[in-house]
């Protein structure tokens, strides 16, 4: 028996954030198959002191509380190296088992901040690849500049806003992430025929009834005729495209020499 195609480590001061989209439809399919390990670690069990804090106030001062470096490389070694808690937790050093250490060589570990490259589906496709992510959701003011150069590999934004913590983020990226794993997704053709992938948005679909309230299907798509339904998708997807997204297409235009 081989182990899952995709292993995935989630860092957070709320794991039970995780319990429903974790427990629910293709995600909690995927991981009864064993296709998908996602594992949820809180990030207080390394923290130190009897109230279990994972922030201080910023040097320099201003506003709010930012994530304490100590606390994240602790973890990160620990998850990296798949060991308890107890064996990372207050150690200013890694320890002398550890095969990954902060600053070198490391699973490919996404910290999750407005400030990252903004994640999109060729991103998806590429994290899809990796045997292993381990992803690390902020809180308060964010984390440690520390924790950005030597913990994280990558740095992703989900978008131009934003959010309480990275909870939201790091679900969206397991979704996206996930459904390309093969055999995640029931048909293949689901995750390759849509927005996105083809540089495209998806072509408008329909399905019963095919008269509603005086709003008909388009007579094409029950005409049984296929040359003709790939033509008009085709088309639609094209106009929607350059109505909604012209960004898209421009992308894929192709480049004159030099
Ligand atoms: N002070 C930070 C700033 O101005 O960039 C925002 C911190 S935010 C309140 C707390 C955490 O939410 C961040 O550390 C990050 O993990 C997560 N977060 C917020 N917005 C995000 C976004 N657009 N993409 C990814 N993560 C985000």
């Amino acid at each position: 028996m081989t182990g899952p195609a995709l292993v995935i480590d989630v860092l957070t001061i709320f794991p039970s954030w995780f319990d429903g989209p974790l427990s629910t439809s293709l995600l909690a399919r995927a991981t009864a198959e064993g296709r998908l390990a996602l594992r949820v670690h809180d990030l207080r069990e390394w923290a130190t002191d009897r109230h279990r804090s994972v922030d201080a106030p910023p040097y320099g001062g201003g506003p709010g509380m930012v994530m304490r470096a100590d606390v994240w490389f602790n973890a990160a070694e620990a998850v990296w190296n798949d060991l308890p808690p107890t064996v990372t937790a207050g150690r200013d050093r890694p320890p002398p088992e550890a095969r990954y250490v902060a600053g070198g060589s490391r699973p490919r570990t996404i910290l999750l901040t407005p400030r990252g490259d903004r994640f999109d589906q060729a991103m998806a496709e590429q994290f899809a690849r990796e045997p292993r992510l381990v992803l690390l959701c902020g809180r308060y003011e964010g984390i440690d500049e520390r924790v950005h150069h030597e913990v994280a590999t990558d740095e992703v934004s989900v978008g131009d806003y934003v959010l309480l913590g990275g909870e939201v983020a790091a679900a969206a990226v397991i979704e996206a992430v996930t459904r390309l794993v093969p055999g995640v997704v029931g048909n293949a053709g689901s995750t390759t025929d849509e927005s996105f992938t083809s540089g495209l948005l998806e072509y408008p679909q329909y399905t019963r009834p095919a008269r509603l309230r005086g709003l008909e299907v388009p007579e094409v798509l029950a005409s049984g005729d296929h040359g003709a339904v790939r033509r008009w998708r085709e088309e639609q997807a094209r106009t929607l495209t350059d109505r909604r997204r012209p960004d898209l297409r421009a992308e894929q235009a192709p480049r004159g020499p030099g």
